[in-house]
Formats: C-alpha cells, structure tokens, sequence
C-alpha cells in the first residue's frame, strides 16, 4: 500500500497532509528519511512519524451488531462477511471477528486485531459471560428450566449451569460461558423448543448499545477494552 494510504488509514491525516508530514522530513521507512509519499510499504516495514512507530496505532477494536445473513468470517466465497461491512478506513491488517455467530444470528460481535483482548474473551478459563435473547416456539416447561440451569448432557459436552431469565412466554434471556458450535440452539432443542431467533446482547459485561443498527459498529472505549482484558 502507498505510504501515504497507509499513514492515512491509521489516522494521521489526509493523504494530503501525510504529504506535508514527508515534506517536513517527519516520516521514516525502515530508518530511512522519506522523501516519496508514494512509496509502497507493507506491515513488514517498520514506518515512524516523529520518531514514534506507528504500529502502536494498528490495535482496533469494534463492537458490530451483526446483523443476519452474513457470516463470522474474514472471507467467504459465496456469502458476505462482517469484514465487509466495515468501512475501508476503519480495515486493518489482522482485523478480524472474536468467536463466531450463525448466519443467523444476530448482535454484539467484537472485531479486532488485539490478540490479547481476543484471548481474554475467548479462553474458556475465563468464563467469559455471554448473554443470548432467544426466540422460542414453545414456552419453556419448569424441567426445561431446570435442566438448563443445571447442565445438559450432550454426546460432545455437559453444558455448565446457565442462566435463565423468562422476559415473555416465548422469549428468554440465556446466559452461557461456554461457545460450542451451535450451542444455544442445541440447548434449546434439547428441552423442547426450537430458536426462531437468536441475538446476542452482552459479552463480558459489555452490552449491545441501542443505538448501534443492524450492521452498524463503533470503536471500543479505551476502559471498555480495559474492562474486558
Ligand atoms: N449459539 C448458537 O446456537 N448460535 C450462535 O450463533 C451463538 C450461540
């Protein structure tokens, strides 16, 4: 990528006034002064501005309410992905989504490049809370209730005490910590209901903001990632 793209696209201006900053002597490729805003660097090069590496502003972290009908992938050849609704200013090397929702299903999933932010939501020693708003067709008996909140028995796995909250006959909120493929909807079916539709509403204490749209995203806060981490 041109230098000037790419110092552009970690935000240090315009292509226009990355221009300025070569012209001022303040840009440096691999020790050496720049003199060409065009030159093609990759992240190999090591890029400073006022002597600072640059690679410090490459970490991102979204929050994306993914909405249905495009994978959790980086690339797909047949559907489009979250990566594709990220704008190119906002794409870095590296980017890509934490965990994985269905094609279906929808809500909180964090992007980033930050391995270490990735790690503390993923590793399952962390018990990272995750909290699912599932649709259901039949109401849940007390059994059912009570087999989820105790732990189901699946051919692969137990499942770990979840929580259940009953906000409508046909609507509860599920809390898990696990992230087995399909997992809610296999806990769901194992007590007699089926998900109509599933949305994620909260992952490690950080919940989906209202304001965010099908298919919108923001930047975590600097204390979001603190507080996930
Ligand atoms: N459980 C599921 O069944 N699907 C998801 O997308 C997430 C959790």
């Amino acid at each position: 990528m041109r230098l000037d793209k790419y110092l552009s696209h970690l935000q240090y201006g315009s292509r226009k006034d990355i221009k300025a900053l070569v012209k001022q002597k303040r840009v440096r490729v691999n020790g050496q002064l720049s003199t060409d805003a065009g030159l093609a660097v990759n992240e190999a090069d090591a890029v400073t501005v006022d002597d600072q590496s640059v690679s410090a502003h490459l970490e991102v972290a979204y929050v994306l309410n993914k909405p249905a009908g495009v994978v959790t992938a980086t690339a797909d050849t047949r559907d489009r992905t979250v990566l594709d609704l990220i704008a190119p200013t906002d794409l870095r090397p590296g980017l890509a989504p934490v965990g994985r929702l269905d094609k279906d299903t929808t809500g909180l999933l964090v992007l980033t490049t930050d391995g270490t932010l990735a790690h503390a939501l993923l590793a399952p020693k962390r018990h990272v809370d995750k909290v699912y708003q599932v649709t259901i067709d039949q109401p849940l008996t007390e059994t059912g209730i009570k087999r989820l909140t105790s732990g189901i028995v699946f051919k692969d796995f137990t499942s770990a005490p979840a929580a259940v909250e009953v906000i409508a006959p046909q609507k509860i909120l599920l809390t898990i910590h696990e992230g087995k493929f399909h997992q809610v909807k296999r806990m769901l079916h194992a007590v007699g209901s089926e998900v109509i539709a599933l949305k994620r509403v909260a992952m490690g204490g950080l919940w989906l903001d209202s304001a965010l749209n099908p298919g919108q995203y923001r930047a975590l806060t600097s204390e979001e990632i603190q507080q996930l981490t």
